[in-house]
């Protein structure tokens, strides 16, 4: 048997963030198939209620204290080095998220143990751990060993789906007494609500989304038509926003907002793993594209190969057919 599995348990503002379920629910894979332990590992200040929500996990080590109010990395591996060096680990996971990025860089540099980033995937091959990393924003997957223990996985959001990762159990609760050595040296002042006043894409029922196949602004107006007859908005991929076509509000994926409309159009998207991240929990996706290979379709229910500027009006043209007239009384 190898030494345990722990999950950085990364909550933000009061709430566990979901891709800490993902990283449970890969865990709980790994530990399973070596026999060893998952343990959920909480830091924070007043966390501890929090912890009953990690139930996958067989018990959760919460470490508490006022100087880990804020994810602070060299904070936060003041407090956790330790620890790892003190118990039997083969691997830590850890959310890789604006909240947790650097926390594992740090902890494996300051351990001198090995570190694996954008991993999607992990299991025991021959007892060995082995990952599957996501590089170049998902062009390239690569099958790295690992070699030592523990090893420090960076988990890529969407390596498993969240759901698997909850359970209604209540985990056993360890509470570690930790005193961090150093105050943090960056300090959070305040946090900046994104601008409102545009629409909010997270409440629409369905998205018209926009990616570069659309060719320039002015075709901008083809899926604004189709938006319009099916009582939808219009938003995009990334390329689209810094082009300026779309308003920032209206970007989805990784750097944007995740929807989850009923319907979802990809019209000229390729999907990569940052936009699909943002739109792949939509109820359905329809997705055209001119390339038969673009990863868009391995996410979409519906699939066209097809010119979205050949397809837009003859496609807002028939559904505007079939909508019964409007009611002039
Ligand atoms: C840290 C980071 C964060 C990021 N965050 C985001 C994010 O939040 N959201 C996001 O979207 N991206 C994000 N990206 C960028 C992402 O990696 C992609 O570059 C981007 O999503 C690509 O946008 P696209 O699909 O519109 O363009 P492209 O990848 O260029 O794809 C265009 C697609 O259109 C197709 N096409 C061309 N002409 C036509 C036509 N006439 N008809 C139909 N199809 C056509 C092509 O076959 C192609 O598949 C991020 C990247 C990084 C590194």
């Amino acid at each position: 048997m190898t030494g345990n599995i722990w999950v950085l348990a990364e909550q933000w503002r009061g709430r566990i963030s979901e891709i800490t379920y993902e990283g449970l629910a890969l865990g709980r894979e790994l530990a399973d198939q070596s026999g060893a332990r998952l343990e959920a590992v909480l830091v924070g200040h007043n966390v501890r209620a929090l912890a009953d929500t990690l139930g996958r996990a067989d018990s959760v080590l919460c470490l508490d204290h006022p100087l880990l109010a804020e994810p602070v990395a060299s904070v936060y591996v003041d407090v956790l080095a330790p620890l790892l060096a003190e118990r039997k680990l083969a691997a830590f996971l850890i959310p890789l998220t604006n909240v947790s990025l650097g926390i594992g860089s740090w902890l494996a540099g300051q351990l001198r143990v090995p570190a694996v980033n954008f991993c999607k995937d992990a299991r025991f091959v021959d007892g060995r751990l082995q990952a599957r990393c996501v590089l170049y924003g998902g062009k390239i997957e690569a099958e790295v060993a690992v070699c030592g223990e523990p090893a420090i996985l960076g988990i890529w959001p969407g390596a498993r789906p969240p759901e698997k990762g909850r359970s209604a159990q209540p985990p056993a609760i360890e509470q570690v007494t930790v005193f961090p050595d150093q105050t943090p040296s960056v300090r959070f002042r305040r946090y900046v609500e994104p601008a409102r006043g545009d629409t909010d894409l997270r409440q629409q029922e369905i998205l018209v989304g926009v990616g570069r196949g659309i060719r320039n602004k002015e075709n901008m107006a083809l899926a604004e038509n189709l938006a319009g007859v099916l009582g939808g908005v219009v938003c995009g991929s990334r390329s689209v926003v810094d082009q300026g076509w779309l308003p920032l509000s209206r970007r989805v994926g990784k750097s944007g907002l995740t929807v989850k409309p009923k319907l979802y159009f990809a019209l000229g998207i390729s999907g990569a793993p940052e936009h699909v991240q943002g739109m792949r929990k939509s109820g359905c996706v329809i997705a055209v594209n001119t390339d038969p290979q673009a990863p868009i379709f391995d996410v979409a229910h519906y699939g066209i190969v097809g010119d979205v500027i050949e397809l837009l009006p003859a496609l807002t043209r028939a559904i505007r057919a079939r909508k019964p007239p409007a009611d002039d009384a």
